[in-house]
């Protein structure tokens, strides 16, 4: 049961060049250039940064036979400085330019969305009969890119974007996993008509639970049709920059590796390719002890449906559970005094001339403090967790309420007492299921769910399962501690943990904890975006962003940003930037920042606004999918896309965030 013990998916291995994926394998890391693949030099010397910074592959857009033609002079550099690592060809679009490729580099890569088919948003109509002619063209195209991969050893990702399904499939499936694991499937079909087996298939979404509810099903899929499955490539498409880039992939690829789906990853991040590998260790590195047992998995029964999202039912206390988002509770414990100020970093700003509080959108939920109280008066509805023995001193204080031990809080038995309790159970302790179900007999009892001991996800998730199982509501705090020894790994550890039973419906709330020590001592403080000079700010923004890219509580702009490419024309990072200063305050915007005007339209996929690349200097604003403004020179490109958020009415001023308590 790989959902609740952890257990490797046991694939087929591919060669990619000297290189072997699959099967058991170390989980693979690779990244993409952003050069223009026509400047051979730049490209070469930024594979040849990529490989030191630790890329087991690098890929190479090739959108054109020139560009294609060129991956010979860029492979013959890189070997003649001494790297063998495989190199990919991207393919969007031109299957001549992917024939040229598969007899140059080792790998590449297709995009089934696009390959033959293209995407107009027009909704088609297709008799059985007809879908089938589609399929045999699609098998006349693609057929002789098969034969010319099995000629010269090369193999092949087919790599499905959720923004890039074609017509045709969002007619018969829809924008759903369902339709993205057909897409592939289609031909991966064709391929095993063929004998060729050198397969490695991709599912990506920017959203992280469309992302994963399409590989289990691509695994499910696989397992019945052939009775076995070719090696997964994981990643989020266009998961941004900073923490919130961190966050959605460390969501989205690490709940699949904590099931045992994954042979090789990718961190799409709007940052130069080298910093994308830093990201991708720390993901796989949880794994090298557990890689390939060669179990394989299995979807068991569940009390929940994998495959779609519900949330668990739980009754509603004080606020908690029911149908209130999740909380967020931040930990207290290492602050050496609190103050009104110390609430400043968790999104609560006082102002002592005039005695008022300002809360922002990304405000905490609840304080555990440990043996103190709160002796200042509260903003809004902001609430303390205490121990036990000091709430017990003063139990009418107000909003104060106590936290047991397991085993103190049935031992006290307090069947009769009224008022909100939270209980911390540790999932990996011995009988934790029973401990849990005990605990749930009492009404008005929150579980706050931890583990001691790794693997903590399946300790966590079965704890959930066996609450489900036996039918109970009690709402639960899911708990995740990192002692991590850097802020980037903390930062992985967190998003895997929470993220992946969030995105199952599971949890009520979250409460991270770490040790700021362990940050502080280390030197890579300071890597750009992630340096911590405040810990309690850490905490408080990555609960939200989990919760935000996890889609279970919406309490900031969401970006969609490629991560750039040899298309890409204009300076990604730094225009993201420019709007993110410009926009972060709008709360539930989906703004998509988009390389190119070729891929750029459908990859932006569920965003509000796009913001595309169209042309040198040129920029196509777009509200949902059409187009509002073409071809805006880029010096006024950012002003035009706020003028188009206010002509919208999803405009509001900046410092409308802070509302007055
Ligand atoms: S959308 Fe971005 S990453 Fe994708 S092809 Fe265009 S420029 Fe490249």
């Amino acid at each position: 049961m790989a959902f609740i013990r952890y257990e490797r998916l046991l694939t087929r291995e591919v060669r990619i060049g000297a290189l072997r994926v699959g099967a058991g394998n170390p989980i693979r890391i690779q990244t993409m250039t952003t050069t223009d693949t026509m400047d051979t030099e730049a490209t070469v010397a930024q594979t040849i940064r990529c490989i030191e910074a630790g890329a087991e592959l690098v890929r190479i857009t090739a959108p054109s036979k020139k560009e294609a033609e060129n991956l010979r002079a860029i492979r013959d550099a890189v070997r003649a400085a001494g790297y063998d690592t495989p190199l990919v060809a991207d393919i969007h679009f031109t299957p001549n330019a992917a024939e040229i490729a598969a007899g140059i580099v080792e790998k590449v890569r297709i995009n089934p969305g696009n390959y033959v088919d293209k995407k107009k948003f027009d909704q088609i109509d297709y008799t059985d009969e007809e879908y089938q002619g589609e399929i045999e063209r699609i098998r006349d195209r693609f057929t002789p890119l098969l034969r010319i991969c099995k000629e010269h050893g090369t193999a092949m990702r087919i790599g499905t974007n959720h923004g890039s399904l074609s017509d045709r499939i969002m007619s018969r499936y829809g924008d759903t996993p369902r339709g993205m694991v057909e897409s592939a499937m289609e031909f991966l079909r064709i391929a095993r008509d063929e004998n060729y087996h050198q397969i490695v298939l991709s599912m990506k979404s920017s959203n992280p639970q469309v992302m994963v509810q399409a590989y289990r099903l691509l695994v499910r899929q696989m397992q019945e049709e052939f009775g076995e499955c070719y090696p997964l490539h994981l990643g989020v498409t266009e998961a941004g920059d900073g923490e919130d880039g961190r966050i959605k992939s460390g969501i989205g690829i690490g709940t699949l590796l904590e099931e045992g789906i994954g042979d090789t990853i990718r961190v799409s991040l709007t940052e130069d390719p080298e910093c994308e590998l830093p990201v991708c260790k720390d993901i796989v590195d949880r794994y090298v002890a557990q890689a390939g047992n060669g179990s394989p998995l299995s979807i068991p029964v569940l009390p929940y449906d994998p495959l779609s999202y519900r949330r668990r039912e739980t009754e509603e206390i004080l606020r908690i559970g029911g149908h209130q988002p999740p909380v967020v509770i931040v930990d207290l414990m290492h602050e050496a005094a609190i103050t009104p100020q110390t609430l400043k970093s968790i999104g609560y700003d006082y102002d002592p001339q005039t005695d008022k509080w300002f809360i922002g959108d990304a405000a905490a939920d609840w304080l555990f403090t440990g043996k103190r109280r709160i002796d200042f008066a509260l903003p809004g509805t902001l609430s303390v967790i205490c121990d036990a023995e000091t709430w017990k001193q003063d139990p009418l204080q107000e909003r104060h309420y106590p936290f047991y031990t397991a085993s103190q809080f049935l031992a006290e038995n307090p069947k009769t007492a009224r008022g909100l309790r939270f209980v911390a159970l540790d999932a990996s302790a011995e009988n934790a299921e029973q401990t849990a179900l005990a605990i749930s007999e009492y009404a008005e009892a929150a579980l706050c769910l931890y583990a001691e001991k790794a693997p903590v996800l399946p300790a966590l998730r079965g704890v959930f399962v066996a609450l489900m199982n036996a039918g109970k509501k009690i709402p639960v705090i899911i708990g995740i501690q990192s002692y991590s020894n850097t802020i980037d790994k903390q930062l992985i550890d967190f998003s895997i943990e929470a993220g992946a039973l969030l995105l199952d419906g599971m949890g009520d709330g979250v409460w991270l904890m770490n040790e700021p020590d362990n940050l502080r001592n280390e030197a890579t403080i300071g890597r750009r975006y992630l340096s911590v000079d405040n810990n309690l700010q850490f905490l408080n923004n990555t609960s939200f962003s989990i919760l935000q890219a996890t889609r279970t509580r919406i309490s900031k702009t969401e970006y969609i940003s490629c991560p750039s490419c040899g298309r890409t024309l204009f300076d990604l990072q730094e225009t993201t930037t420019r709007i993110r200063n410009a926009t972060s305050h709008l709360k539930g915007v989906k703004i998509a920042i988009m390389g190119c005007i070729v891929n750029g339209p459908g990859e932006m996929a569920d965003a509000d606004f796009g913001y595309v690349g169209s042309g040198p200097g040129k920029i196509t604003l777009y509200q949902g999918k059409d187009v509002v403004k073409r071809n805006v020179p880029s010096e006024i490109a950012v002003d035009e896309l706020i003028n188009l958020l206010k002509e919208a009415g999803v405009w509001t001023e900046p410092r409308a965030v802070l509302q007055e308590l």
